[in-house]
């Protein structure tokens, strides 16, 4: 059995050599032109990706603190959280653990988020922040952004916009400036086909405003603190240097490829995804319209023995998700994203049906 399955889970995805040599240039100065060089190359080619101007910032931790980053630079009356899956359920706890009045708009799992609900809750006039996950990795559920953006610039122009992008960003097009998101987050383990334990956010002029205005929101996570070394082309601590060279990499992979191409290639293999599905008699988890394009969560009507593929697909070197928590075995994902194009995926499916069928 090999060791190191490719990975077919929405994160870690898989990464390829090519990329795992990036990561292993050797080390450099974090204090120096040089990383100041690469940094800025990094910031380019993000401000990009999500067709901004906003800052990006650089972080050496998980995405999870992101969470907590935003609010604490932003919340002063009180959060709105959309909880319409595991990750954005976390995203309250952390809300709750850090003290903010909130209110929770709940869906069931595999429902979008819905602007009505959004409306009816911002007009309270309770609450100065909106938080929602754009990609429910645990269900593959996709929630229109261009609606709400519609509403926040008509209706309520004060509010802050925080959107977790984790499963999303640099997958699906989402273009910051136009939607007018003040801080979009995301971590480096899924669209963008790196290891974990590095993050990436874009900080609108509007929360950087707010955020000077907010008192005890410590250190280690403050937007200032970040502004400052920023204007350098550096990180207020010392980053990891391994990431960055990634990054770098990808970018590059991302500017061959081209943009368009990028979020065609995952669309096409969304579709592949789901015509695959659907020829097998199977359904999906999301409701119609909000599908992801980087992850197809099926829901198991055919009473396929999920242990048994697994376990033959392990055999074959190919690692596969057998459904977030409660879903276990009832819907499972299919991770198409990142370092994945359509021949892999391909060759996963076969090997998924032979599992099937052994
Ligand atoms: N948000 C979403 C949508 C996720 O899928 C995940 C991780 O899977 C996270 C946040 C947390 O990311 P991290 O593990 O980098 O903290």
């Amino acid at each position: 059995m090999n060791s190191f399955p490719k990975l077919f889970i929405p994160g870690p995805t898989h990464v390829p050599k090519s990329v795992m040599e990036a990561l292993a240039t050797p080390q450099i100065g974090h204090r120096t032109e040089e990383i100041s060089n690469l940094i800025k190359y990094i910031i380019k080619g993000i401000q990009k990706v999500l067709y901004t101007e906003n800052n990006i910032y650089l972080i050496s931790h998980a995405a999870t603190g992101l969470w907590e980053m935003g609010l604490r630079n932003s919340v002063d009356k009180g959060v709105l959280h959309c909880d319409n899956g595991a990750f954005s359920s976390k995203w309250v706890k952390v809300s709750q653990a850090c003290g903010y009045k909130n209110k929770i708009i709940e869906y069931e799992w595999g429902n979008g988020v819905k602007v009505d609900d959004i409306d009816r809750q911002l007009s309270t006039g309770e609450y100065n922040v909106l938080a929602m996950v754009h990609n429910e990795t645990s269900t593959g559920t996709m929630s229109d952004l261009e609606d709400i953006s519609n509403l926040l610039s008509s209706k309520y122009p004060d509010v802050i916009w925080l959107v977790d992008a984790v499963s999303s960003m640099a997958g699906i097009k989402v273009e910051v400036d136009k939607l007018g998101i003040d801080f979009m987050l995301s971590s480096t383990q899924k669209a963008w086909g790196l290891p974990a334990g590095f993050s990436i956010c874009s900080v609108s002029e509007k929360i950087s405003k707010k955020s000077e205005s907010i008192k005890n929101k410590g250190y280690f996570l403050d937007l200032k603190v970040y502004e400052k070394y920023y204007n350098k082309f550096q990180t207020p601590s010392t980053p990891s240097i391994p990431h960055l060279f990634g990054l770098k990499h990808i970018l590059d992979l991302i500017e061959d490829e081209g943009l368009d191409q990028r979020w065609k290639r995952h669309i096409e293999m969304k579709d592949y995804t789901m015509s695959w599905a659907k020829e097998k008699g199977q359904t999906f988890f999301a409701e119609e319209g909000c599908r992801s394009n980087t992850i197809t969560c099926i829901k198991n009507i055919q009473n396929w023995d999920i242990d048994k593929i697994y376990n033959k697909l392990l055999e074959k070197g190919f690692r596969m998700d057998r459904g977030y928590g409660k879903l276990r075995g009832k819907a499972f994902r299919i991770a198409h994203m990142g370092n994945i194009f359509m021949e892999d995926l391909q060759e996963y499916l076969h090997e998924f049906e032979k599992a099937m069928n052994a």
